[in-house]
């Protein structure tokens, strides 16, 4: 039994990787400030004498002795990154210094979510880790970008100078039950618009693209990534090849939700990137042969169905 600490556990991706983590048998802390979690995605789990959960901010430092760290505290939706640009590089940097200040003291393994973020608006295409990325250093989004490229550095650094044992991946757009309604990312915006008959908001043409990966898939090679050797740190991209554009996903979750919506076009935010797809040629060779096995359709379905029920229970 391992005991691990997961920072930003009450979040999306959070809350699903303390589950797994439990049931695969281990000792797990879930550390969160609330900012973008909630308790409700874990309350479940509370029950468990093998589950604690910690009010904190990781800006802050922290002293714990634990065997692994996953390093996912920070918001992720644009809309929620942008609401404290200052907090979110604070996360970002601050965070993972001390993050990082922690597993060299107490000799643990660090895992850092990182994002296809890092590739900004990407001129290779599909990316590759090798692509140093195109990136508007202060743009709207650069609060995000940059501190998880600033990140990626710390981390490496804290690798090469006090030899820390540091995993790097990097997350392409992942979806699945326990987003939060109003969270603003792509999927959760139309699927509650299209459950609710609502106007379908394509930010610009539409004609952008992006590759979804449904969350189970993403939790299996976090948890592959965090097994492999010392000497492999990545960045490795962990995202789903399938790559569509806006104007499809809403054709999909109209057809799979049978929705009166109309479709409006809003203006497109400053430097939305054009096109992502990640190349998993690496992942697939480090991590064990992993690879996505949820197609979209699929995840659609089973996200739709948590939103529907989440909607009825809220009475929204
Ligand atoms: P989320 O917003 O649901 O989860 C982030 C969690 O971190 C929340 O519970 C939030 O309260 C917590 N948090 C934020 N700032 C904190 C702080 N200072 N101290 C302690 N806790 C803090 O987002 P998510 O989708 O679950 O993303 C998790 C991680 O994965 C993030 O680091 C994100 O950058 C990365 N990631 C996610 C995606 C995706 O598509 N979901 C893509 C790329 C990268
Ligand atoms: N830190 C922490 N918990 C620990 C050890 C360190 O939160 O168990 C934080 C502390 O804030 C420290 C930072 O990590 O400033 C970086 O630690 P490091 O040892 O790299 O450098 P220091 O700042 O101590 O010289
Ligand atoms: N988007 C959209 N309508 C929305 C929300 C997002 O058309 O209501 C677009 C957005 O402009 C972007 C894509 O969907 O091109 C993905 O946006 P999201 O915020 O989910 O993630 P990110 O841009 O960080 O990949």
């Amino acid at each position: 039994m391992k005991r691990i600490l997961v920072t930003g556990g009450a979040g999306f991706v959070g809350s699903h990787l303390c589950e797994r983590l439990l049931n695969d048998g281990n000792e797990v802390i879930c550390l969160d400030n609330y900012f973008t979690g909630k308790k409700q995605k874990i309350i479940h789990l509370l029950d468990n004498p093998y589950f604690e959960l910690v009010r904190h901010d990781i800006t802050q430092p922290f002293y714990i002795e634990v065997d692994e760290i996953y390093n996912l505290a920070c918001p992720a939706s644009p809309v929620q990154y942008q609401y404290n640009p200052i907090k979110t590089i604070k996360t970002s940097v601050m965070g993972a210094v001390n993050m990082l200040g922690l597993a060299k003291r107490i000799k643990a393994k660090i895992l850092q979510a990182s994002t296809s973020e890092v590739y900004g608006v990407p001129d290779v295409h599909p990316q590759n880790e090798e692509y140093w990325g195109h990136v508007n250093p202060i743009g709207v989004r650069s609060c995000y970008d940059e501190g998880k490229r600033c990140a990626e550095s710390l981390f490496v650094n804290y690798h090469v100078q006090n030899d820390v044992l540091i995993k790097i991946i990097r997350i392409f757009n992942t979806y699945g039950p326990k987003m939060e309604p109003d969270d603003g990312r792509v999927v959760s915006n139309f699927i509650v618009q299209a459950l609710k008959g609502k106007d379908i908001t394509i930010f610009g043409d539409g004609q952008q693209t992006r590759s979804f990966q449904y969350v189970s898939d993403l939790i299996e090679g976090m948890i592959r990534m965090m097994k492999t050797d010392d000497d492999f740190i990545g960045p490795v991209n962990i995202g789903n090849p399938g790559e569509f554009t806006m104007l499809e996903l809403t054709s999909e979750i109209i057809d799979l939700t049978g929705s009166k919506s109309k479709i409006v076009h809003l203006p497109l935010p400053q430097d939305d990137p054009t096109q992502r797809q990640p190349d998993i040629t690496l992942a697939k060779k480090k991590l064990n042969g992993w690879e996505p096995t949820i197609p979209l359709r699929e995840g659609l379905i089973k996200t739709i169905a948590y939103f529907e029920q989440l909607l009825k229970e809220e009475g929204l």
